[in-house]
């Protein structure tokens, strides 16, 4: 089945120049990109994308470090992209995540794991138009 997903380079990545190499490894892997930018959220913005962890001990340091720099947002399209992205990845923590994963590979901690990729049909399409307007989606 052919899915769309959601992607983020996180600030760490990109501030480390790894963008490049995270987003070679995604198209290697067979996924094609659909749309993509560089942006900086704001502290509201990076609030409501992670609002399901708003409850975590984590959440007030989570969303300081994904305010901390540019990302780069971009939407993956491919056959069982959600979890083949989410394989991809690797573990949330990178020093849990299996060799040949973007996490391993350029992780630097649980916090700044270099990279999110959305869980779920219903969250890659939450996560896409809360970050693209149709119009910006290659069809
Ligand atoms: P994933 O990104 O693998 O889906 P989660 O949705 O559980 O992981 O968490 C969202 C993000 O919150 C993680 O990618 C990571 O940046 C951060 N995070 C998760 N767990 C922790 C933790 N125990 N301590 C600090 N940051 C965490
Ligand atoms: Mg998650």
């Amino acid at each position: 089945m052919i899915e769309s997903t959601f992607s983020i380079v996180k600030p760490d990545a990109v501030a480390a120049k790894q963008t490049g190499a995270i987003i070679q490894m995604i198209l290697d892997a067979g996924l094609s990109v659909k749309a993509m930018k560089m942006i900086r959220l704001t502290r509201a913005q990076a609030e409501g994308f992670y609002a399901v962890h708003s409850a975590r001990p984590f959440f007030n340091d989570l969303v300081t470090y994904m305010i901390s720099g540019p990302v780069v947002v971009s939407c993956l399209e491919g056959e069982n992209a959600i979890a083949k992205y989410r394989d991809l990845m690797g573990a949330t923590d990178p020093a849990k995540a299996a060799p040949g994963t973007i996490r391993k590979n350029f992780g630097k901690s649980i916090e700044a794991n270099a990279c999110h990729g959305s869980d779920a049909a219903e969250t890659a399409k939450v996560e896409i138009a809360y970050f693209f307007s149709s119009l910006e989606i290659v069809g």
